[in-house]
């Protein structure tokens, strides 16, 4: 008789985007005449840029030829890229990776979700609240215990260091939901903190490419110390619009251990090439020449002028926003902006009134764990005319 792995059984339902779908359709047919502006939605927008489209299309001409047609290559991704990154992305920021030591993948959401096979179920887990839901419920299949360090407005949204010290601790810098970025010191402390205790940070910085402010870091390796103690990863999807592409990168230095059943130290990244051996099969090639020419000076001036006009849509909505009176957050080195709700409104509440008064759609805080209840996000993903005219309408109400 076949058993189910019921840790599954423990996960919340995911209605979150669901909910926002079938609320906002049914706002539409009720009101066929509404003209609904989504502020909500966390994808990007097409077309890709140039180079990447140019890239892709070269790649294809490859695969149409015998001679360049290229079939199964290493799983870890092919040396001229993993090389592209350690020189274009990390050298610049004084970081010296090896060609082992980098991990192509088909973007972050998959690497964070498969991370954790290499680590023990007795792991005790730290995740921040509110944040993207893929650490937590990993980790609740998976059945381990979690600790949730609040993010509000009263700690800067850099969560305390915990009471229980935890193993595996998710860090997500700038962050999704609330658009919050940590600086170098609060880093500095968990850095420091992981190293004290022999415990390992997962830090995601899917959205690297919008930090605006000096004193964030793009990368965790800027901290002394870190890569005795965090794996990073990263992806191209934010940065160059790749979620429906599929690319992105992992970093497991060298210089990481954990501990085995009998107290041996045994190295993380050997671990981890072994796991990607086994259960996959390597990038897309065309989406590896894609994220190939991202890493290029013309890449990255094409990705960069369209993460200004997320940037632009974001001041739009950010001072729109606290010219009526509302508390925001974020929104400076991400594309989302976090809102207290007024009124002491619930999330869901302050949901249907926008929906209902202004036609606007944002997305509810409480959907990215409990402490983002009484927030919502917006995101300056959609369009800056969609932007403009939502603040209008919230100004005029
Ligand atoms: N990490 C964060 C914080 C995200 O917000 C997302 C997607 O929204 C991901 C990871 C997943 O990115 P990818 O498209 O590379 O899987």
């Amino acid at each position: 008789m076949i058993q189910i792995n019921s840790n599954f059984l423990q996960l919340k339902p995911s209605y979150l985007f669901t909910e926002i779908v079938n609320r906002t359709s049914a706002y539409a047919q009720a009101h066929p005449d509404a003209d609904i502006l989504k502020l909500g939605v966390g994808d990007v927008r097409g077309p890709l840029v140039p180079v990447v489209i140019d890239a892709m299309h070269k790649a294809v001409d490859d695969m149409a030829t015998v001679e360049r047609f290229h079939g199964y290559g290493l799983e870890e991704g092919p040396l001229w890229l993993r090389r592209r990154v350690a020189e274009f992305d990390y050298a610049p920021l004084g970081i010296q990776l090896e060609d082992n030591e980098i991990f192509i993948s088909d973007g972050a959401g998959s690497d964070l979700g498969n991370l954790t096979d290499i680590l023990d179920v007795h792991n005790r887990v730290a995740i921040s609240d509110p944040v993207y839901p893929a650490y937590f419920d990993t980790n609740v299949m998976a059945g381990r215990e979690i600790d949730l360090l609040p993010c509000t407005p009263e700690n800067d949204f850099c969560p305390a260091l915990p009471e229980r010290v935890p193993d595996l601790i998710y860090l997500c810098s700038p962050n999704n939901p609330t658009g919050t970025a940590m600086t170098r010191k609060q880093l500095q402390r968990w850095v420091d903190y992981a190293r004290d205790n022999h415990a390992l940070i997962i830090f995601d910085c899917a959205y690297e490419a919008f930090i605006q402010d000096d004193d964030v870091p793009h990368s965790i390796y800027e901290i002394p110390g870190a890569k005795e103690c965090a794996i990073e990863v990263r992806s191209f999807s934010k940065t160059a619009g790749f979620t429906g592409v599929r690319c992105g990168y992992t970093v497991v230095p060298n210089e990481l251990y954990g501990y085995s059943n009998t107290g041996e130290r045994v190295a993380l990244r050997p671990l981890w090439l072994r796991r990607v051996c086994t259960k996959y099969n390597g990038t897309c090639y065309i989406a590896e020449r894609a994220g190939e020419a991202v890493l290029t000076d013309l890449g990255r001036k094409q990705c960069l002028e369209r993460i200004n006009e997320y940037h632009h849509n974001a001041r739009i909505i950010r001072s729109g926003l606290e010219a009526i009176g509302m508390q925001v957050y974020g929104g400076v080195n991400s594309p989302y902006i976090w809102m207290r709700t007024p009124d002491n409104m619930s999330s869901w509440q302050y949901f249907d009134h926008l929906l209902n008064t202004v036609q606007v759609v944002c997305t509810p805080g409480v959907g990215f764990g409990k402490h983002g209840e009484g927030f919502v996000r917006f995101s300056a993903f959609g369009l800056t005319s969609v932007a403009e005219q939502a603040i209008a309408r919230l100004t005029q109400s």
